[in-house]
């Protein structure tokens, strides 16, 4: 095996995504996706773009840049649109870090950072969370040398951070960029999509996969000023200059565009969580505060691979990590409340027979 591969392919570990069943109907809790499907509008935008895939797309998406611009308040010349916010991720990993200088990051955080440094030949400082998942916030504004990534909220633990704290960061790190991933900002947490003005070292990186439903149209973008702007089109291009397609493009406008649709999903899955919240504690669960659209949950008995195995039994798949620290935790995302109580019933027979 490996016979032909690069040095950098042999040696990688790469990203390993949750599982996507094929097999059975599962109560599926396990990679953030969210309950409810796309804004109306999508579809019908998705369909009027079917007439233009003669062609390629726009290689910088403008329409979908001015419906981003128009939702999170900045300029269209601030936002560049990628495949996914993992793609955005990488580009900016190779458009703002070298390897001399190590970029910081938590020790629990999305693990595709990690994978980014080892595949990019890069450098890191994996910074230790609190006990309680917090961010040692001080140890950002004096350790990092090349660069910050912060998930905020962050994952898997869902915990989030105020603006002024991240605020500090980026003041104290004002000769490299800070990364601020908001996969799942839109759940609870403040953005700092206003701040990109003020910081011509902010990156901030948002996506439709969780708030928008359109985790398989794969559109993510990036928001900082324009010379941040030109190293990711500067990377984009080296590599593929067309990784929006056509129906993406038209169909995450139209989901930009129903804010309405947006508010009221978001405030859907935000009170199931807090519902399912306040019923694991009452089970006796730790769950960490959350304001994203999942739930980080450990019983104080009960190991993580046990009660991941008995809620899979019972056709309901989560996510776990076997790694230190937190492999006796479970990652929840939020479903339709149906979907929550039958989660909540589950834990509690699980629980129930210690
Ligand atoms: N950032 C974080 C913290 C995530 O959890 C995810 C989803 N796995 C992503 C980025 C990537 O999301 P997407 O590529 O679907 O935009």
């Amino acid at each position: 095996m490996k016979e032909f591969w690069s040095r950098r392919v042999r040696d990688m570990v790469p990203y390993v995504p949750g599982e996507q069943p094929r097999d059975r109907q599962f109560i599926k809790l396990n990679t953030n996706e969210n309950p409810y499907p796309p804004a109306p509008g999508v579809m019908e935008a998705a369909r009027a773009a079917f007439d233009t895939l003669r062609l390629y797309p726009d290689p910088e998406c403008l329409a979908l840049r001015q419906a981003v611009a128009r939702a999170t308040g900045v300029r269209p010349e601030q936002v560049f649109c990628g495949n996914g916010s993992d793609e955005i991720l990488s580009f900016a990993f190779q458009a703002f870090f070298d390897k001399e200088e190590p970029i910081a990051f938590a020790d629990i955080t999305y693990s595709f950072y990690e994978v980014y440094v080892k595949y990019l030949d890069l450098t890191a400082v994996t910074i230790p969370l609190h006990e309680d998942f917090s961010l040692p916030v001080e140890r950002f504004l004096t350790e990092p040398k090349g660069g910050v990534v912060i998930a905020n909220p962050n994952a898997p633990t869902g915990q989030a951070i105020d603006r002024d704290t991240l605020r500090r960061v980026v003041e104290a790190n004002a000769h490299h960029v800070v990364i601020i991933d908001e996969a799942y900002v839109d759940f609870g947490a403040e953005s700092m999509a206003g701040l990109i003005d003020q910081y011509p070292n902010l990156l901030v990186v948002q996506t439709t996969s969780k708030s928008r439903s359109l985790a398989g149209l794969r559109v993510g973008w990036a928001l900082g000023n324009e010379n941040l702007m030109a190293a990711l089109r500067c990377v984009r291009d080296s590599i593929n200059s067309y990784t929006v397609d056509s129906l993406a493009q038209a169909a995450a406008a139209a989901a930009l565009e129903d804010t309405a649709y947006f508010e009221k999903t978001c405030q859907r899955v935000m009170d199931a969580r807090e519902a399912a919240w306040r019923r694991l504690v009452a089970l006796g669960f730790d769950v960490v505060p959350s304001q994203a659209n999942f739930l980080f949950v450990r019983h104080p008995r009960i190991p993580g691979k046990t009660l991941f195995d008995g809620l899979r039994q019972r056709g309901i798949l989560v996510r776990r990590w076997d790694l230190p620290r937190i492999a006796d935790h479970l990652r929840i995302s939020v479903g339709t409340p149906e979907e929550m109580d039958a989660l909540c019933r589950a834990l509690e027979e699980l629980a129930g027979a210690e």
